[in-house]
């Protein structure tokens, strides 16, 4: 393939072969030549340095891509506070399951307790228990008397008469000062 140098080549030969030209011309080719030719090597070196250019961009462009791949986003943050509160949520419904239940027996544990006293004073008794007056109180022109059972420790009124049995554990009772 021609190339333009090589038509200068050419051109210049020709002018020197013929001379049907003015010697300017030959001159003007041969300045031209030399211009291109320097050009050429001008853009080669620059091309040099565009493609180096163009390497250390592209591990720039590989740093930056990798940078991007590592970096949390917002989505990914979101998505974890999500499965945090779902998690809490779930916590929270367990917890409060497990107090209902642990309410429910403290509540039986309690009864028991409360049962296994009775029992006891009952036992220490020998059956019988003290009925005394700790208090008393007027309603509707009639004296309210309370008296605590000696064997059980809880209380008990009456207006009129006695009771001969501790209404609360059974024990047979006798009213102190009787
Ligand atoms: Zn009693």
């Amino acid at each position: 393939m021609m190339t333009r140098y090589d038509e200068l080549e050419a051109k210049i030969e020709y002018y020197r072969t013929t001379c049907d030209e003015p010697q300017l011309d030959i001159d003007e080719a041969l300045n031209s030549k030399e211009y291109f030719k320097n050009r050429v090597a001008e853009l080669k070196e620059e091309r040099k340095d565009l493609r180096e250019r163009i390497e250390e961009l592209e591990i720039e462009n590989n740093k930056l891509r990798d940078e991007i791949a590592s970096i949390v986003t917002n989505e990914d943050l979101l998505a974890d506070l999500n499965g945090a509160n779902t998690a809490l949520e779930m916590l929270e419904e367990e917890n409060k399951q497990i107090s209902a239940e642990r309410d429910k027996w403290v509540g039986y544990a309690e009864e028991g307790f409360e049962r296994i006293k009775e029992l006891e004073a009952r036992l220490h008794s020998n059956g019988e228990c003290a009925l005394e007056e700790t208090d008393s109180y007027d309603v509707a022109y009639e004296t309210v008397h309370v008296l605590e059972c000696s064997a059980c420790g809880r209380t008990c009124e009456y207006i009129n008469g006695a009771y001969n049995y501790c209404p609360n554990c059974g024990a047979k009772g006798w009213q102190k000062g009787e």
